[in-house]
C-alpha cells in the first residue's frame, strides 16, 4: 500500500489512485499547497497494484533521443509559449479521428487536464501553465479511449507521461506521448494564494492570466493577468519582476520531488519532448526572431512518424545536443534553495500579507544583467521590424 514518509519521493502523478481497484486511495493538500495521496488502509486488499505503477517506486532507464529539430508552426506560433508545435501536433491527431488530452486553466484559474475532440477546445490547451495540472481521472478516460482503438494524445510534464504509461502497462498501442522540458511546478495551493494575494491587492477578482505573454519578447516573455473590474483591467509584468513567476523561476517553489525528478532525462519514455529552443541564436539562427520556436526531441518510432504526418511546419534537423543545450529544464537537476522551507513556513503563519512576503524571497538582479537584458531585447526588436 502506497505510504508517503519522504515527499521528494511522490511526483503526484495519480497513476497510484488510478490503478486502486478498491479506489482506497484520495489525493489530499498539504500545508505546501501540493496534493498527495493517502491510501486507506481499512479498504486495502494489499494488492501492491499502486507500488507496481509508481514511477518513483520503478524508477524507468534513461533513453536516447533518435533525432531533433528546431520547428515552428506560423499558424500557431503566436498563441503558444514556444513554436505552437503542441496545436499543430494536435491538429494533425484529430483529423485522424483521435482525441487530444492537455492541461487548460479553468474560469476559477484552477489549472486541471481535459480532453478535446475539436481544435476550438484544443485552444484552451495552449500556452504554459506554471502550475501542477489536476489530472482528475483522465488516466482512465484515456485507458478506455484506447481499448475501443481511438488514437490519443497526451501532453504533460515528464512525471505525468510515466505515471500515464505505468498506469496503461500494455495498453499503450494509439498512444502518442507527448512530455515538455520541464525545470518543475508550484503547487496548485500557493497558486490559489498568490491569486487571492493579487485580488486583494487590486480589490478585483483575476479573471484570465497567461504565463508567457511573448507579444514582445519570446526570451524574455511576461506574466499578464486581466482583472474582472475595469478600473484594475489588464496588467502585464515582465515575469522576473511578477513574485510568484520570480519565485518558480528561483526553483523556490517547485513540488519536492521535482529536487529529484524520477523522469526527466528520457525516463518518461515519451515518443516526443517539446521544449523552449533558447540556443536558437547559435543552432538554428533563421528562427532567431524572438516570436518563439520550439526544440523538439523525437524519442521513439511512433514520435517520429507523429512529426512525418503534421503539416505546415518550419523546420530544420538538429542534433539532440544542440536542443538540449542552454536549456535546464531536460536533465539538471536542481538543489533544494536554502530558504525554501523557511519561506513556506512564513506562509503558514496568520495574518501573513503572502504579496509580500513572496516579494521578499525575490532575488534581484544585478544591473549588468538588466543592462544585457535591455541590449538584447533593443536588438530582437530590430530583427523584428527589419523582417
Ligand atoms: C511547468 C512547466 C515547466 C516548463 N519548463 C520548461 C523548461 O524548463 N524549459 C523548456 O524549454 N520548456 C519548459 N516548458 C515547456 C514550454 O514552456 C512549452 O510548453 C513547450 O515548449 C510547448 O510549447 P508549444 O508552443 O509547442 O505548446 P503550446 O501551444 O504553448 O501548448 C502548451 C502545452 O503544454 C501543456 N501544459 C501547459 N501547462 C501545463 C501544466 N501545468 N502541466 C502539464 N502540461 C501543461 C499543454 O497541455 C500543451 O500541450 C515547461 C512547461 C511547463 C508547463
Ligand atoms: S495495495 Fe491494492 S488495494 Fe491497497 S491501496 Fe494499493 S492498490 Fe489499493
Ligand atoms: S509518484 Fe504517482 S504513483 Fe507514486 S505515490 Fe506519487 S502519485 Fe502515486
Ligand atoms: S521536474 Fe520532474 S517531478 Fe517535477 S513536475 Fe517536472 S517532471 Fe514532474
Amino acid at each position: 500500500m502506497i505510504q508517503i514518509s519522504d515527499k521528494s519521493k511522490c511526483c503526484g502523478c495519480t497513476a497510484c489512485v488510478n490503478i486502486c481497484p478498491r479506489q482506497c486511495i484520495v489525493m489530499r493538500r498539504d500545508r505546501e499547497g501540493f496534493d498527495y495521496p493517502v491510501a486507506n488502509p481499512d479498504m486495502c486488499i494489499h494488492c501492491g497494484r499502486c507500488e507496481s505503477v509508481c514511477p518513483v517506486l520503478n524508477p524507468a532507464s534513461d533513453s536516447k533521443p533518435i533525432a531533433a529539430y528546431a520547428m515552428r508552426s506560423s499558424e500557431y506560433m503566436e498563441g503558444s509559449s514556444s513554436g505552437g508545435v503542441f496545436p499543430a501536433l494536435a491538429k494533425s491527431v484529430l483529423d485522424r479521428g483521435g482525441v487530444v488530452f492537455g492541461a487548460v486553466m479553468e474560469s476559477d484559474l484552477t489549472v486541471g487536464h481535459v480532453e478535446a475532440d475539436t481544435m476550438d477546445q484544443v485552444q484552451r490547451m495552449r500556452g504554459s501553465k506554471y502550475v501542477q495540472s489536476d489530472l482528475y481521472s483522465v488516466f482512465e478516460d484515456i485507458k478506455e479511449y484506447l481499448k475501443s482503438g481511438r488514437k490519443v494524445l497526451f501532453t504533460g510534464t515528464p512525471c505525468q507521461v510515466a505515471g500515464l504509461k505505468g498506469y496503461l502497462g500494455d495498453v499503450a498501442e494509439g498512444l502518442l506521448a507527448v512530455d515538455l522540458a520541464c525545470h518543475g511546478v508550484p503547487g496548485p495551493g500557493l497558486w490559489e494564494k498568490y491569486v487571492g494575494a493579487l485580488a486583494k491587492r487590486a480589490d478585483a477578482d483575476v479573471s484570465d492570466v497567461s504565463f508567457r505573454d511573448k507579444s514582445a519578447s519570446w526570451r524574455h516573455y511576461s506574466v499578464r493577468y486581466t482583472y474582472a473590474s475595469e478600473t484594475a483591467g489588464i496588467v502585464t509584468i515582465d515575469a522576473a519582476r511578477d513574485p510568484y513567476m520570480a519565485l518558480f523561476r528561483q526553483d523556490m517553489t517547485l513540488r519536492p520531488s521535482c529536487y529529484r525528478c524520477p523522469a526527466r532525462n528520457g525516463r518518461s519514455h515519451s515518443d516526443l519532448t517539446l521544449a523552449d529552443l533558447w540556443s536558437v541564436h547559435r543552432t538554428a539562427p533563421g528562427f532567431n526572431d524572438d516570436r518563439g520556436v520550439s526544440g523538439v526531441l523525437v524519442n521513439t518510432e511512433t514520435g517520429d512518424m507523429a512529426m512525418r504526418e503534421i503539416e505546415g511546419m518550419e523546420m530544420t534537423e538538429l542534433s539532440p545536443a544542440d536542443v538540449l543545450a542552454e536549456n535546464g529544464g531536460f536533465s539538471e537537476t536542481v538543489a533544494v534553495p536554502e530558504k525554501r522551507q523557511e519561506f513556506f513556513d512564513g506562509l503558514q503563519v496568520a495574518g501573513t500579507d503572502i504579496y509580500r512576503h513572496m516579494s521578499e524571497y525575490v532575488v534581484r538582479r544585478p544591473l549588468k544583467t538588466m543592462y544585457k537584458r535591455i541590449r538584447s531585447a533593443l536588438s530582437s526588436f530590430k530583427r523584428r521590424i527589419s523582417k
